[in-house]
C-alpha cells in the first residue's frame, strides 16, 4: 500500500497520517518532518529548506525531490508507506512518478481531505508540536493531558512559525494555486478518491480506512 494523503494545510492530514501509520504499519514519509530533522542536524539541505518553511513557501522541487528519493531508497520505505506533504506541485508529482517506476512500483491511491476556508485557518492556528518527537496536538481537537507538555515523551509544545496567521494565508494562495491542480493530475489517472474532512477526527479516519479498505 503507497498512499499518498492530500487536503490544504490544516485539514488534518498530519493527524490522520500519525495513526494510520500506527494501525496499518506504514512507514511515514513527511517532507516537513524530514526537512526539519535535517534542520536540527544543521545539514545544508535543511537550513535552505527551512528558510522557504518559515516564509510560508514551497521548498524548491529540487531540494524536495532529493531528500524523498533518498528516503525511498531506504529497505523500510520498499512495501508501505504512506506520503505527507508532498508532492506539492505537478512536476514534483511528476518527479514521484519516475523515481517509483524505476523502482518497479507505483502509488495505490491519492486520498483527498476536503475542508472549508474558514475552518483552516482556526485549525491552523490552534495547532501545538512536540519540540522533542516531533507529534502534533490541538489546542482544541486534540489536547494534551497536561497544558504544553507533549503526552508520549513529555517534551514542550510550541507553535510552528509557518502556523502562525500570516504564514497559513501564504499557505493556503499557494495550495491554491500550486498544489491544487495536482487533483486534476490524479483523478485523470484514476487514483483519486475524496473524504470530508469536515467531520470528528475519528469520522475523518474511518471514512479513510473506509476507502483502504475498498483498494485491498
Ligand atoms: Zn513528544
Amino acid at each position: 500500500m503507497k498512499l499518498l494523503l492530500m487536503g490544504p494545510p490544516g485539514a488534518g492530514k498530519g493527524s490522520q497520517s500519525e495513526r494510520l501509520v500506527k494501525d496499518f504499519e506504514l512507514t511515514s514519509i513527511s517532507t516537513g518532518q524530514m526537512f526539519r530533522e535535517s534542520h536540527r542536524n544543521e545539514e545544508p539541505l535543511g537550513i535552505e529548506a527551512m528558510r522557504y518553511i518559515e516564509r510560508g513557501e514551497l521548498v524548491a522541487d529540487d531540494i524536495t525531490n532529493e531528500i524523498v528519493r533518498k528516503r525511498l531508497l531506504k529497505e523500510d520505505a520498499e512495501r508501505c508507506f504512506i506520503l505527507d506533504g508532498y508532492p506539492r506541485t505537478v512536476s514534483q508529482a511528476k518527479a514521484l512518478d519516475d523515481m517509483l517506476a524505476k523502482m518497479r512500483s507505483k502509488l495505490t491511491a491519492v486520498i483527498n481531505i476536503t475542508v472549508d476556508k474558514k475552518a483552516i485557518l482556526e485549525r491552523m492556528v490552534g495547532r501545538r508540536v512536540c519540540k522533542q518527537c516531533g507529534l502534533s496536538y490541538h489546542l482544541a481537537f486534540k489536547p494534551t493531558r497536561q497544558d504544553g507538555i507533549c503526552d508520549v515523551c513529555g517534551g514542550t509544545l510550541y507553535q510552528r512559525p509557518d502556523d502562525q496567521l500570516e504564514s497559513v494565508r501564504n499557505r493556503l494562495e499557494i495550495y491554491e494555486s500550486k498544489t491544487q491542480p495536482l487533483l486534476a493530475y490524479y483523478k485523470g489517472r484514476g487514483i483519486l478518491r475524496e473524504v470530508d474532512g469536515m467531520q470528528s477526527f475519528d469520522a475523518v479516519y474511518q471514512a479513510i480506512c473506509a476507502v483502504l479498505k475498498e483498494l485491498t
